[in-house]
């Protein structure tokens, strides 16, 4: 894709800070870190979300987001983290094209995770359905 700035990055027309890089794979540095050591791991081709990606190519991304997290929490000095993708524009993607995060976390950060909710009567019941496989 020829204006995806991560598709940029992949052909190195952006520098970027890399972390890991195979034939599919690229993993580097979030210019912007929620916290230090903030990593995005993208494949090589443009995808834009999780209903596009091809299974072999998501399975592969997972490793690869595995190895990094045991690095971050071994070298960066974070007890966890969190690995989140954000799917489509309304949960937050910016980037059309499909990328994990990976958030460091220590003790105390103050991050917030989403606020939760209850369900009102009847309705887990009826949402279950409708998602089951
Ligand atoms: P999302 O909101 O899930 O699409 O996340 C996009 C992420 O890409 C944001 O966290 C940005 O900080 C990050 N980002 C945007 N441009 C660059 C860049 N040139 N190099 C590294 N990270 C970037
Ligand atoms: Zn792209």
């Amino acid at each position: 894709m020829d204006n995806c700035i991560f598709c940029k990055i992949v052909r190195g027309e952006i520098p970027s800070y890399k972390i890991y890089e195979d034939d599919n794979i690229l993993a580097f540095l979030d210019i912007a870190p929620v916290s230090p050591g903030h990593v995005l791991v993208v494949p090589k081709k443009h995808f834009k979300n999780m209903e596009e990606i091809d299974i072999e190519i998501l399975q592969d991304l997972i490793a690869v987001v595995k190895k990094i997290g045991i690095k971050i929490k071994e070298n960066v000095g974070a007890s966890g983290y969190n690995i989140c993708i954000n799917n489509d524009s309304v949960a937050g993607q910016v980037v059309p094209h499909l990328h994990f995060h990976i958030i460091p976390r220590k003790e105390g950060d103050g991050l917030m995770p989403w606020p939760q909710k209850e369900y009102s009567e009847g309705e887990a019941d009826e949402i279950a359905k409708k998602i089951k496989l």
